[in-house]
């Protein structure tokens, strides 16, 4: 077995309680069990050391804050970023000092939330064609994380010219996933327009205008680029996303597009959006149609899920998006899949 392999073994059978000495060992990690329950008696910031922060750096890790270096009893950057990142999501002046509130926040479970937990080491469990597009390529979706738990859904491309989402589902392939969740990513639904460098797919037709909730006919026109199709779904690449989320019922769902630099608040649990974009440093906002916005995929996903939250991402022009924009988007992405 390689390392990878053994790690996420390892980290499964901790899930289930069982203890493995070597990777505890390897990784210096502390039990799980006794780090949801350890108390942290005295206020941390960057720079502290010992047990407190150790139990520190395992809450954070257990609430999808991966990022951590660590566990370790050193409180480093990393441990710090993690520390803004979950002040802010739960309220909290954002300040990466671990005082009385930060700790009375750690040492309760918001209701709704993922139970906290080790996370599953980055590993691909499953590789799934979940359809094939106008021209012929495969539509594919990538299983992380813990099978059964909640699922999440992450759509990289859904406008084959808007292309750098599908930077956050390759980088969220590279990071371990939270605890509890079932991490289903695509990297594009519309892999013909990413071909063609196009919004719309081999036939012409705009996705996000294609889905069968709150269809509206919209002619083809070479201005608006918005063509619905002449049915609802009558489009394969907007098939196979229709039949799959169905399928896995994702409790969270993203879709990214550019240059509009928005989150839009869609979906039953706001605080998931909201968070999100706090996190990325966007404004909330809906996205501007120039035609209707019907048919939308959001939309979709938002009727067809009983209880759904799923949102639209809005990525700057690619000018401006960096390496350090997309690693923030994927840690936002783990940080309020837990919520
Ligand atoms: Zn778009």
């Amino acid at each position: 077995m390689n390392t990878r392999l053994i790690r996420a073994v390892a980290a499964a059978l901790l899930v289930s309680g069982i203890a493995v000495s070597g990777f505890a060992a390897e990784a210096s990690q502390p039990a799980w069990g006794a780090a949801a329950t350890c108390t942290i008696g005295a206020t941390l910031r960057e720079g502290s050391r010992g047990a407190d922060v150790v139990c520190l750096e395992t809450q954070l890790i257990a609430r999808g804050l991966t990022g951590v270096i660590g566990p370790d009893d050193y409180f480093g950057p990393s441990t710090t970023q993690a520390v803004i990142t979950f002040q802010i999501v739960h309220g909290l002046a954002a300040d990466g000092i671990v005082g009385p509130r930060t700790r009375a926040s750690l040492a309760t479970v918001s209701a709704g939330s993922v139970a906290p937990g080790p996370p599953v080491p980055a590993h691909v469990l499953e590789t799934r064609t979940i359809g094939t597009s106008v021209q012929g390529r495969p539509i594919t979706a990538v299983r992380m994380g813990t099978p059964g738990g909640r699922v999440v859904m992450i759509v990289g491309i859904i406008h084959g010219d808007e292309t750098k989402g599908a930077l956050v589902t390759a980088a969220l392939r590279t990071m371990a996933t939270p605890a509890g969740i079932d991490l289903w990513l695509i990297d594009s639904m519309n892999p013909d327009g990413v071909a063609a460098n196009t919004r719309g797919n081999a036939n012409g037709v705009d996705l996000i205008r294609n889905f069968d909730v709150g269809w509206n006919y919209i002619p083809r026109s070479t201005t608006n680029h918005q063509y619905s199709g002449e049915f609802p779904e009558d489009q394969p690449e907007s098939q196979a996303i229709a039949a799959f989320v169905t399928a896995i019922q994702p409790a969270v769902g993203i879709f990214y597009h550019q240059d509009a630099n928005v989150v839009s608040v869609n979906g039953t649990r706001r605080l998931i959006p909201t968070a999100y974009s706090k996190l990325v440093d966007q404004g909330t906002g809906s996205v501007p149609c120039s035609q209707q916005c019907t048919g939308t995929a959001g939309t979709y996903v938002n009727h067809t899920v009983a209880g759904s939250t799923t949102f639209l991402v809005e990525l700057p022009g690619s000018a401006s998006v960096t390496p350090a924009m997309i690693r923030r988007h994927a840690a936002a992405v783990l940080a309020v899949a837990v919520l």
